[in-house]
């Protein structure tokens, strides 16, 4: 079988990296992006399959671009985009929230992801095929208190996911989104700035999902025969029934 050429936004670190091991073990060819170089070169140094980097912020539209138009000739044709990369910051009401924190989940969750589909799109338009899976999550099916921007910018990306299955559909691209509930990486370390304990709190009462967990359902959805679309796949801890219903042990 001839092997893939996947990109991968925020390969760096949690369930896009655990993507990256995921299809490196497969021996597909992939395209690692974040901004954290040195994370990468370290996943390149392991991987034993052809792999290729990328260090843009997927916030900055030229960037964006000219990462993607750098591509040497033998890895411009990507068969599957793993729209990835974003992050919660901050966990507050809409009067005591920081402004900051809204740009950076507008600008990275919801308009990087558009500029690096808008970037790697034309190819698979005049291929005819290719795949595209966007990182949702529960928060853009269900709005959680203090969750507004981060939810706002979930249940975009799950409206411009449709959108792009409806815009894509005479040319063969399958368009897809994965739903995760919890899953134990850095997010809430980011989310919470840095504070350990804040972050272990999410995660420590409950048995959430692992990255590896997410990298499964994804290879599940490119693995699907090319006549086959799984368009959408909720994937929730058992000790989670929804945003704010948690089995927590103690
Ligand atoms: P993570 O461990 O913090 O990983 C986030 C990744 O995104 C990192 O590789 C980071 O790389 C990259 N990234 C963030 N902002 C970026 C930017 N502006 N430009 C380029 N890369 C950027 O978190 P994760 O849980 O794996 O999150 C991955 C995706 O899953 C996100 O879209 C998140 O919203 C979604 N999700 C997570 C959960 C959860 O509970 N963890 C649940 C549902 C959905 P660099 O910092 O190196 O750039």
């Amino acid at each position: 079988m001839k092997k893939k050429t996947i990109l991968i936004t925020g390969a760096s670190s949690g369930i896009g990296k655990a993507t990256a091991e995921l299809f490196a073990q497969k021996g597909e060819r992939l395209i690692l992006c974040g901004r954290r170089q040195e994370r990468l070169t370290e996943l390149k140094k392991e991987f034993k399959c052809e792999t290729h980097l990328l260090n843009f912020d997927v916030r900055d539209r030229k960037a964006v671009f000219d990462a993607i138009n750098s591509l040497p000739q033998d890895w411009k044709q990507i068969d599957v985009l793993i729209n990835n990369a974003g992050n919660a910051h901050g966990l507050d009401t809409v009067e005591t929230a920081n402004l900051d924190d809204w740009d950076a989940m507008i600008d990275g969750n919801v308009k990087g992801l558009m500029y690096v589909t808008k970037a790697v799109l034309p190819q698979m338009i005049e291929l005819k095929r290719g795949q595209i899976i966007n990182l949702g999550s529960i928060a853009g099916l269900e709005v959680y208190p203090k969750g507004n921007v981060y939810c706002a910018s979930k249940f975009a990306v799950d409206a411009f996911t449709q959108g792009l299955r409806i815009d894509l559909n005479p040319y063969g691209v399958r368009v897809c989104a994965v739903h995760p509930g919890l899953v134990e990486t850095e997010f809430s370390m980011v989310r919470f700035k840095g504070d350990e304990q804040r972050s272990e709190s999410v995660y420590n009462s409950l048995d959430a999902l692992q990255a590896e967990d997410v990298a499964n359902a994804i290879a599940y959805m490119v693995e699907a025969p090319p006549h086959v679309t799984v368009a959408d796949l909720t994937l929730l801890p058992t000790d989670q029934a929804n945003a704010t219903v948690i089995n927590r042990k103690k």
